[in-house]
């Protein structure tokens, strides 16, 4: 069954009952942040750099229309063809157009999160095409038949040995071999894919509108050969990677390896501006750009949450998410997990059937602060919450709903004069007793319980605070006295 955002509650907790899932992540998490940390200390202009990033993506954003037009007569120029998607099947039914075009039996794909937001594999293999991921981890997340868990490391929640297995029981390698020679084996077998590929599916990091060229970064050498090894290549974007200039990926690239991998520069950024031209040796026959909405525009019209077209998929607010790191992407239910997964994912599935995701968070503020580009990542998740508590106020039929009004009226009369506040408390503090050990409350009867099962409630103090202060100024004055 595959995971869902409506059930995160159940999700999650499969999660934290799985040892080995829970020290893959704990292992992981740490590794990236330690690069991570470690990569940034040597940038000495940090913060004018993040603020110069976020400024440059306020302004893109804020000007979309205007270097999205930019952007696509620009590919036009270079000899690129350029796609407008405003959903998920429209972009599917293009690329089906084109398999179908240039009898395409074998597609080879470099680590895209937007295919893997309108399910392209699934859709391409229904189509009869063998599509292989040719990223390490995107292609042990498929041998798997899983969704990646990790912006950056679609297999972070799998150990070495999980891995070994997998190989063994997928690709008949020896269970006891270690990572180089399972590496090396990928390898082989994709290197085979690569040159009988028909078309070649990417993603973009950045799309520069001045020059109409696409921007991937990389380690592992697989974009550049899935991006010029076919006769085709499509990207498929969403319509908030555009950026105006080259002189503005230079800020980018100083800040995405860094958050992402705790690199200064991975080993592979490959600038793509068109199609093969005669002479080049090198590159596809076509270059097919797919500009993807998807719900995109509702976020940019939700001023709430506009800052999160802003990201650069960079993972590091989920390595940092004390909640992230506890329960894994699968917990999530969504293509994009973590904190910023669970503010893009209710505008992109729905608010009510993401309704878990916004409260999967602490709002430690950890997310906002680790951010390149300064998203208010807990701000968003709380303008989420405020539209849930609406809507729940609204839902009459919600037994929910009447209990907590009960208890609000409750509240407030006992709350309006002193008399009925000491006479409450002192019915409270009779009431709590049956359920007090050594001075917590760990099991209240339904539907408190609810709250209970899985943290202590703060029960009220043997003395209340007006009778402590009293004694405590009495005593004083003897004291006083008798000096
Ligand atoms: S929200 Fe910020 S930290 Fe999180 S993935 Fe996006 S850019 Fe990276």
């Amino acid at each position: 069954m595959k995971n869902k955002p409506d059930n995160f509650h159940f999700q999650a907790k499969t999660a934290l009952n799985n040892p080995s899932l829970q020290q893959a992540l704990s292992k992981a998490t740490t590794h990236i942040l330690n690069k991570r940390a470690r990569a940034i200390q040597e940038l000495t202009d940090l913060e004018t750099l993040r603020d110069r990033a976020r400024r440059i993506k306020e302004q893109t954003i804020a000007q979309l229309n205007h270097y999205l037009l930019q952007l696509e007569s620009e590919v036009r120029k270079a000899g690129g063809k350029v796609y407008w998607a405003r959903e998920a099947r429209d972009a599917q039914r293009y690329i089906a157009k084109l398999v179908k075009q240039k009898k395409a039996q074998l597609v080879v794909k470099g680590k895209s999160m937007v295919s893997e937001e309108i399910g392209l594999n699934e859709y391409l293999e229904k189509l009869g095409l063998e599509v292989v991921e040719t990223d390490l981890g995107e292609y042990i997340v498929q041998l798997a038949g899983e969704r990646p868990s990790h912006i950056i490391a679609p297999a972070i929640h799998k150990s070495r040995e999980e891995v070994a297995l997998l190989f063994q029981k997928k690709l008949g390698t020896n269970p006891e071999a270690e990572i180089s020679k399972l590496t090396q084996v990928a390898r082989e077998r994709l290197r085979e894919k690569f040159f009988q590929a028909d078309i070649g599916i990417t993603g973009a990091n950045f799309a520069i509108a001045e020059t109409g060229t696409i921007v991937l970064v990389e380690n592992e050498g697989n974009i550049r050969f899935t991006t010029s090894l076919p006769p085709v290549h499509i990207v498929l974007m969403g319509i908030e990677k555009v950026i105006p200039t080259l002189a503005d990926l230079v800020v980018f690239l100083k800040l995405l390896p860094r958050s992402a991998t705790g690199q200064k520069l991975p080993s592979y950024v490959s600038l793509i501006t068109g199609p093969r031209r005669d002479g080049e040796k090198d590159g596809p026959e076509e270059l097919h750009l797919i500009i993807l909405d998807n719900g995109r525009s509702r976020i940019l019209s939700e001023p709430a949450l506009r800052e999160s077209l802003y990201c650069l998929r960079c993972g590091a607010c989920l390595n940092i998410c004390p909640v992230y790191q506890k329960v894994g992407g699968h917990a999530y239910g969504s293509v994009y997990a973590g904190p910023i997964g669970s503010v893009i994912t209710p505008p992109l599935v729905g608010l009510y059937r993401a309704r878990a995701l916004p409260y999967a968070s602490t709002l430690c503020g950890a997310c906002r602060d680790i951010c390149p580009v300064k998203i208010n990542i807990p701000h968003m998740l709380l303008q989420l919450r405020q539209g849930l508590s609406y809507r729940w106020n609204r839902n009459l039929i919600n037994p929910g709903y009447w209990l907590e009004k009960l208890l609000t009226i409750t509240w407030s009369m006992g709350m309006k004069d002193e008399g009925r506040y000491r006479f409450g408390s002192k019915v409270a503090r009779l009431l709590q007793r049956p359920f007090l050990k050594k001075q917590k409350i760990s099991h209240l009867p339904y539907p408190f319980s609810r709250w209970t099962k899985s943290r202590d409630f703060t029960p009220l103090a043997a003395k209340p605070f007006r009778i402590w202060w009293e004694d405590n100024q009495r005593s004083s004055k003897d004291h006083e006295r008798a000096d």
